[in-house]
């Protein structure tokens, strides 16, 4: 059957659903063979795997895409267009909204997956060749130069890492053609900005602009060509990254901007802002005094980053080092201690540079908001909405980064499973189908035990970050002891003085979907807190460049006016991550599971260890189990009958009976009886072959 899902045995089985038997081993020896050959993609049913190849594969060009477009799923050999048609064609048929998941882990390939899935989009939209569709196309695409740029980062695990979660919503109008889009954006890892490993370096945009602007403009923000020289770009030793043009990046980066219609004096000024940051990473400070107070002796360093953020100096020297505070009605200046103030400069550092990004997220949308694009919406607009998010982490250590991650992996499982299981159980049964109960672990109690209002982990900790006094990492973890003493997912070494691998007071643990995590509590408060002292913001609020200035509206404040304290980071994620759940739990979604075959970005290497783990908690086979209990198809006998009743002289050209005995009529003539089930209003089928001979037999007539 070639063309099919089956290309031939050498190839493995297109669909785990096939497989003779499910077992670990046996998805593991398809996966591999399947890798080895250069076959990528396979399915589970619908959901597609795919095992990053570290290599270009030339399977996206237009002739793929001819293959795949408007075709049934399983009528070609599995590939990443056939879901993204099948994406598109439930929307535009159905005029419903849907949605595409992506996940795995850092490096996996779902960043490319998602761009491939955005150009298969434009390749196969806008046949009428509108001059403004084809604008729309070039400025959703082009958005991802900018946003990799300021958001993405070369890590041990990926030379171009997404550091920030992204959703992003593509608008069609009644045709079916593109109009516009919004991007979400969640979490950026801004500790990257002070801060990175051996082997890593700071986001894309530092280098870019140290390698790429032309040295007028270097000069103008007083910067040397070399990123060794600044210490926010040098701790990872290895500036230059191979698989890296950051000269060829910054112009591209240019040119999207341009494209993208960001304000001339505006870009310069964000440039200005990236230098300014640069800048700060270099200030040193010196105790002044007995009491170890900083102060700053380099003035022409701050005369230049006051230069390019259009500050006073003096105003940017006090608040770098002292902070201001009122107390009883009295307003007093407190000076910081050289420790202090180095960590006041960071927290600056990083809240500039996040505000910085959140700023060009919200340019992003303004140049793609639909209603930008000056064409009129009529009929129903539907999208649909591509999420590519930060797979499960485990690293040797794990803080409050990965806890947050992680919870919003479990909060994705729980979507899967509510969608894919729970409803695909519901279906059958009110259809009256008998159904094989599969076991499937539900890690609704793993959510619950994070955001649960009160007792959950999140709330704990706001509650600790809350209290007055010191509050230390530790009292948390005793909190959280006393809190979660019963809880099965939970545990820390009081709780659990036999177990060695936790150090105690320091430590605790989460028994996730996916596994086993370890966290340290180490700056849990601090990190959940997010706190920048409003000396800072005033500064910034008062600055002379616009750009600034509106990044900044809480700096308008008075000293003596009571703050309200703002939303922890915690809970900040928690709600988004509760609404894009729920925005993606009204679309019909569609899941991609990136694979990582190996840690050494080659080619060749298949590691099966590391492969296992990641169907281990991709939760993949459970996947293939449910879809092998159930039908792997089903449609009204409507729809099947209007599809297939051509295949049949009984059915075809004239049919007086219901849609029913029409269907009927054609499962007995080909002798498919065995792998069906009638439902009340579908008709179930259970496995690809039938379904692909049926779309054979079709083709035929
Ligand atoms: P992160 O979570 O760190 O952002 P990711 O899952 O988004 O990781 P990608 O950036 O998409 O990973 O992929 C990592 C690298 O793997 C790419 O830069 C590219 O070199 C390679 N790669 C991924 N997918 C493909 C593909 N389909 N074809 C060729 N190379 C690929
Ligand atoms: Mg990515």
């Amino acid at each position: 059957m070639a063309g099919s899902i089956h290309e031939g045995p050498e190839f493995g089985i297109g669909d785990f659903v096939l497989l003779q038997d499910v077992s670990m081993d046996a998805f593991m020896d398809n996966l591999k063979l399947r890798y080895e050959k250069n076959r990528i993609y396979t399915y589970i049913g619908e959901v597609v795997v795919s095992v990053n190849p570290y290599k270009t594969v030339d399977i996206y060009n237009k002739s793929y895409v001819d293959q795949y477009k408007g075709r049934e799923i399983y009528e070609r050999p599995p590939h990443i267009f056939a879901l993204a048609d099948a994406t598109y064609k439930t929307m535009k048929r159905s005029s419903r909204d849907t949605c595409i998941v992506i996940s795995g882990e850092s490096g996996s390939g779902k960043t490319e997956a998602s761009k491939i899935i955005m150009r298969y989009i434009a390749a196969v939209t806008n046949v009428g060749g509108q001059k403004e569709v084809e604008r729309v196309k070039d400025v959703l695409i082009k958005s991802n130069n900018i946003l990799e740029a300021f958001g993405n980062a070369k890590t041990n695990r990926n030379d171009n890492s997404s550091r920030f979660g992204k959703y992003m919503d593509i608008n069609f109008d009644f045709k079916g053609d593109p109009v516009g889009g919004h991007v979400n954006n969640y979490l950026l890892e801004k500790s990257r900005v002070v801060h990175q490993q051996t082997g890593e370096r700071n986001f894309h945009a530092f280098y870019q602009l140290i390698y790429g602007s032309n040295d007028q403009k270097l000069s103008e923000c007083k910067l040397v060509r070399d990123p060794e020289q600044y210490h926010y770009t040098a701790q990872g030793g290895e500036p230059k990254c191979a698989t890296i043009n950051d000269r060829d990046d910054y112009k591209l980066v240019m040119s999207a901007m341009k494209t993208l219609g960001f304000p001339f004096n505006k870009v310069e000024a964000l440039w200005r802002v990236v230098a300014a940051v640069l800048h700060l990473g270099n200030i040193q400070y010196e105790a002044v005094d007995d009491h170890d107070h900083a102060g700053i002796p380099d003035k022409s360093a701050l005369a230049t980053i006051a230069m390019l953020m259009s500050v006073d100096t003096e105003d940017l020297r006090k608040a770098l080092c002292s902070r201001v505070i009122a107390a009883g009605g009295q307003v007093v200046e407190k000076f910081l201690t050289v420790k202090e103030a180095k960590v006041a400069r960071d927290a600056f550092a990083k809240a500039i540079y996040d505000r910085a990004f959140t700023w060009i997220v919200g340019k992003v949308n303004e140049a793609i908001d639909p209603k930008a694009s000056g064409m009129k919406l009529v009929g129903k607009n539907t999208v649909i909405g591509v999420l590519d998010i930060y797979g499960f982490e485990i690293f040797d250590n794990n803080s409050f980064e990965q806890f947050c991650i992680n919870y919003c992996n479990e909060k994705l499982q729980q979507l899967f499973i509510q969608l894919v299981l729970k409803q695909e159980q519901e279906e059958y049964m009110k259809e009256g189908i008998e159904w094989v109960h599969v076991e499937y672990f539900n890690n609704k109690i793993i959510c619950d035990l994070v955001e649960q209002s009160h007792k959950g982990i999140l709330a704990i900790l706001d509650e600790a970050c809350l209290s007055v006094g010191k509050v230390t990492d530790e009292m948390f973890l005793t909190a959280m002891s006393q809190k979660l003493s019963k809880h099965d997912h939970f545990t820390c070494r009081s709780l659990n003085p036999s177990d060695k691998t936790l150090e105690h007071g320091v430590e605790f643990r989460i028994r996730h979907y996916a596994g086993d995590v370890k966290y340290s509590v180490e700056g849990f408060i601090e990190k959940n807190r997010d706190t920048l002292y409003q000396d800072f913001k005033r500064l910034l609020y008062n600055s002379k460049e616009s750009l600034l200035k509106d990044m900044w509206p809480e700096g308008k404040q008075h000293i003596t006016e009571t703050t309200k304290r703002p939303v922890t980071a915690g809970t900040n994620f928690k709600n988004s991550i509760i609404a894009l759940v729920d925005n993606m739990a009204s679309k019909e979604p569609h899941y991609v599971r990136c694979i990582k075959p190996n840690e050494i970005k080659s080619p060749a290497a298949f590691n099966h260890e590391r492969v296992k783990h990641q169907v281990m908690y991709l939760g993949l086979l459970e996947n293939v189990r449910v879809r092998r209990a159930g039908f792997v198809y089903r449609a009204t006998y409507s729809r099947f009958l209007q599809r297939y009743k051509l295949i049949s002289s009984k059915t075809w050209p004239n049919f007086r009976g219901t849609d029913i005995d029409g269907v009927k009529t054609i499962i007995k003539e080909y002798n498919y009886e065995s792998d069906v089930a009638y439902g009340r209003s579908k008709i179930f089928i259970r496995s690809p072959q039938t379904l692909f001979e049926l779309e054979e037999l079709r083709d035929k007539y």
